[in-house]
């Protein structure tokens, strides 16, 4: 028998910690990197970096759905269509030092870099005003699953198998991504809707972080019951992930967590004692493959756990889980897409900005998913590679498709996708918005600083990059010098980076259509 009757007796709602620990020297960035230049315009936001602008010109705020540590989130609808979505307001103000206010831009951008993929919540927008940040996303009215596990106390292994499989996609969505989740527990996921076999989604990346190759992290972060031994011991990497969701599977079999105490510091030392109770009840009647499933997701030394793509293949949850999960556009797909149908200048502005942005949150996970797919370690994504990356990301493209879009993101025409290139196609377009970017872009192709990219300039600057002939430079040209004064100033170039980054799935479907 478990340590308590029922889950809603002994489960208590699990809190957050995040205690950094400032004396350790991975724990966070160095101060150069702490404080991103801000750009100089004071109409710029603080957290975002964009223009201020009034959430409620586009959206309708409504009841209070729920409340975080720093915000609150509303039922709201958007005016243009009707729509219904959540917007979560974090108040500017009570982001007091310079790490809070790079969390929340990093919970902002790691959403933005995730969402597509079936589990996790669909980013919409983020806007900034004076006061707050605000993010759109879906609207997830069926509430929490912790709360379902409540009121149901447990549940069947079916059941538990098709929750469960969404749980370890979400895992699997992270770390092929290049993310940590590091706060993985029942609370953090929403049902879509009250229905009974509602999805599930995961909502809140507020303890995530863009994966640091080769980088041990320290920081004990997570929720007591579900976190890792290796988080209390400081030395810790993204197999964490996969013991939390091991602790969530045991509750879900079982309703009860697998390591208890009455107080944190007691459940603690349960969890670094790690006896794992898979004999008293209600574990005799529960299937051999659930458990050892559990047994390899609870596995103590993190090198010797399952990971999340071996746990999506294991045959319990394979079984259980319905496994023809509907084809995803992810956001790496859909950048690759938009990529494909800018002009050549706009991708070569693209891998200046990209160059020189190395060192930021984003990239590290862009790096990371370039790992992922660069499976035989080479430096540079093949065809073949491509193919099954993508496909591991659950997109179901026709080889022309991916071809396109090979050729798409291979700028200097090489035949391979090689590291620069891959973060230039798939990095965020927000990024670009960002005025400091442009000018910066725009200062590279204008080496005499005379306020004007001439033809001359240009033909240098993609020489560079091996990409310099004629008719490239006729078309580029053609396509941006709207006064057709045979030179492209700076408003030209502004209105060419800021165009058809919305539309590039339309234009790739038109484009493929043809
Ligand atoms: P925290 O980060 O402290 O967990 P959040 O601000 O992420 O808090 O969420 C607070 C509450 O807001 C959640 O518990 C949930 O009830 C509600 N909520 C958050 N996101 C959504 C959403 N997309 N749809 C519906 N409700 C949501």
């Amino acid at each position: 028998m478990g340590l308590c009757q029922s889950l809603g007796f002994c489960l208590r709602r699990s809190r957050s910690f995040d205690i950094p620990i400032a004396s350790s020297p991975d724990s966070s960035p160095a101060p150069s990197q702490q404080h991103p230049k801000t750009p100089s315009s004071s109409h710029l936001g603080t957290i975002l970096h964009k223009p201020y602008v009034d959430v409620t010109t586009f959206y309708d705020l409504h009841k209070e759905l729920g409340r975080g540590q720093f915000g609150i989130t509303y039922l709201c609808t958007e005016k243009a269509t009707g729509r219904k979505y959540a917007c979560k307001s974090i108040s500017t103000g009570k982001l007091t030092t310079e790490k809070d206010r790079e969390d929340v831009r990093r919970e902002v951008s790691i959403l933005q870099h995730l969402t597509g993929q079936p589990n996790i919540v669909e980013f919409k927008g983020a806007y900034e005003d004076t006061q707050n940040v605000h993010v759109v996303m879906e609207l997830c009215s069926g509430g929490e699953l912790f709360d379902r596990i409540i009121a149901k106390g447990s549940y069947s292994e079916r059941q538990a198998a098709s929750i469960f499989r969404q749980i370890v996609n979400v895992v699997h969505a992270c770390h092929f991504m290049g993310v940590m989740h590091r706060d993985l527990k029942p609370e953090n996921f929403l049902l879509v809707s009250k229905d009974e076999n509602s999805p599930i989604k995961a909502t809140d990346f507020g303890l995530s972080v863009f994966i640091e190759e080769g980088r041990t992290y320290r920081d004990l972060v997570g929720s007591a019951y579900y976190v890792a031994p290796e988080v209390l011991n400081r030395r810790y990497g993204k197999e964490i992930d996969v013991w939390s969701a091991g602790v969530i599977l045991y509750i879900l079999l079982s309703g009860v967590p697998p390591f208890y105490g009455e107080t944190e510091k007691e459940i603690f030392k349960a969890v670094l004692e790690g006896n794992l109770d898979l004999k008293s009840q209600p574990w005799p009647s529960i299937s051999e493959g659930a458990k050892d499933l559990l047994r390899k997701m609870l596995a103590r030394d993190p090198k010797k756990r399952i990971t999340s793509a071996e746990a999506l293949d294991h045959p319990w949850l394979k079984a259980g889980g319905d496994a023809s999960d509907k084809p995803i556009d992810s956001a790496v797909l859909s950048r690759l897409k938009q990529f494909r149908v800018m002009n050549k200048l706009k991708k070569l502005a693209l891998k200046v900005i990209a160059e020189s942005l190395s060192s930021e949150e984003e990239i590290k996970g862009l790096k990371q998913m370039f790992k992922n797919i660069d499976t035989d370690g080479s430096g540079t994504i093949t065809l073949d590679e491509l193919r099954d990356g993508l496909a591991r990301l659950g997109s179901k493209l026709t080889e022309p498709e991916i071809k396109q879009l090979m050729e798409a993101a291979d700028v200097d025409n090489s035949g391979t996708i090689d590291y620069i290139e891959f973060i230039t196609a798939t990095m965020h377009r927000h990024r670009l918005e960002r005025e400091e970017n442009i000018v910066q872009a725009f200062k590279f192709f204008d080496k005499d600083n005379s306020g004007f990219i001439t033809r001359d300039e240009l033909r240098q600057a993609m020489m560079q990059y091996g990409m310099g002939d004629e008719a490239t430079i006729d078309e580029v040209i053609e396509d941006v010098d709207t006064d057709k004064d045979g030179r492209i100033n700076y408003e030209e170039f502004v209105a060419m980076m800021k165009r058809g980054t919305q539309d590039g799935d339309a234009n790739w479907k038109r484009q493929m259509n043809n």
